[in-house]
């Protein structure tokens, strides 16, 4: 029971692929197909919201896959497929691609929304994941400030020096780095001394029943209380009610996604948003 526990909390036990090997041979091919047939691979943004004010602080950019024949099928079951061979590259840098050409379209529309892309810990790990986001941020013309990555703990501790080596150049780029889904993984003290990071992203597990839980509340307070003082924005994702929304602002946490601002959303949707929050703040006369 015990250990059981102790291994789902792990962020890498519980992302294995669940396919067998036959099963997951076949996504791979249909996964290669999705990649170059534009209508397949798309992304949807969720909002990330400033507790304080409620403004629209920047988008989390998240994979969607309709596949051909069995419709969607979720991140959660096909990047652990990706993630044990080379395709997650041309997977990463297809999303860096769409999430960029989508900020440079809203930047044309006057609209700077950053906007933040989940990096798998192979292509953090890539030697030439760095230099690939530089080109992609100047073949869009993009500023690197308007980019941030998330990564797992599991990313940073399994080859820290990779990984530092990689957060440094992005961030010489103005890209900005965040721990996700934080709290699940192999947190360490060490780590945060060191690791070139803007920002924590408190796993939803903690944020879920932040209202009724007493220790989910004093894990998230302390979490918040060590981010700021190491100088880190702190998030709470999978905030999914007012009561969770409350205690957050209580505490004090910087910024908050979920389902209660906004579910992930496809671009036009999240860009009549934008719009709609322009006239919602141009006051009464608006
Ligand atoms: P994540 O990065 O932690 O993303 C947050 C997940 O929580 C998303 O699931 C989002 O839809 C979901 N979510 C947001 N608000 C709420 C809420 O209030 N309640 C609940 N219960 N869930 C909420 P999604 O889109 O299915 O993505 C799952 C995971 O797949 C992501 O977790 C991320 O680790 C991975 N992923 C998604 N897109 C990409 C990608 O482009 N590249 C990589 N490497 N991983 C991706
Ligand atoms: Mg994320
Ligand atoms: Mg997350
Ligand atoms: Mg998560």
């Amino acid at each position: 029971h015990d250990a059981k526990q102790h291994r789902a909390g792990f962020h890498r036990f519980r992302e294995e692929p669940r396919q067998d090997v036959a099963a997951r041979l076949s996504l791979l091919g249909d996964l290669r197909r999705a990649l170059d047939d534009p209508g397949q691979l798309t992304l949807n943004y969720q909002p990330k919201i400033a507790v304080e004010t409620g403004a629209l602080v920047g988008v989390e950019a998240l994979a969607r896959w309709t596949h051909p024949t069995r419709g969607p099928i979720s991140p959660a079951d096909f990047i652990p497929v990706l993630e044990v061979t080379n395709l997650m590259h041309r997977f990463t840098e297809h999303v860096l691609m769409l999430a960029l050409r989508q900020t440079r379209a809203w930047l044309d529309a006057g609209h700077r929304v950053p906007v933040a892309v989940n990096v798998s810990t192979r292509s953090l790990l890539d030697p030439d994941f760095p230099a690939r986001v530089a080109a992609l941020l100047a073949e869009t013309g993009v500023p690197g400030d308007l980019l941030s990555i998330e990564v797992t703990e599991y990313a940073l501790m399994s080859d820290p020096e990779t990984a530092i080596e990689a957060l440094n150049r992005l961030r010489a780029a103005g890209v900005k780095s965040s721990i996700d889904d934080y709290g699940t993984g192999y947190s360490s003290m060490t780590y945060l001394k060191v690791l070139p990071i803007a920002e924590l992203k408190i796993d939803r597990s903690f944020v879920l029943d932040l209202a009724e839980n007493n220790s989910s509340r004093a894990l998230v307070a302390s979490t918040v209380e060590l981010g700021h003082r190491l100088g880190l924005t702190v998030v709470a994702e999978g905030v999914e009610d007012e009561a969770a929304a409350a205690a957050l602002r209580e505490i004090g946490c910087d910024t908050a996604q979920g389902y209660h601002f906004a579910k992930p959303l496809p671009a036009e949707a999240l860009t009549a948003r934008l719009t709609d929050r322009e006239l919602a703040d141009a006051g009464p006369r608006g």
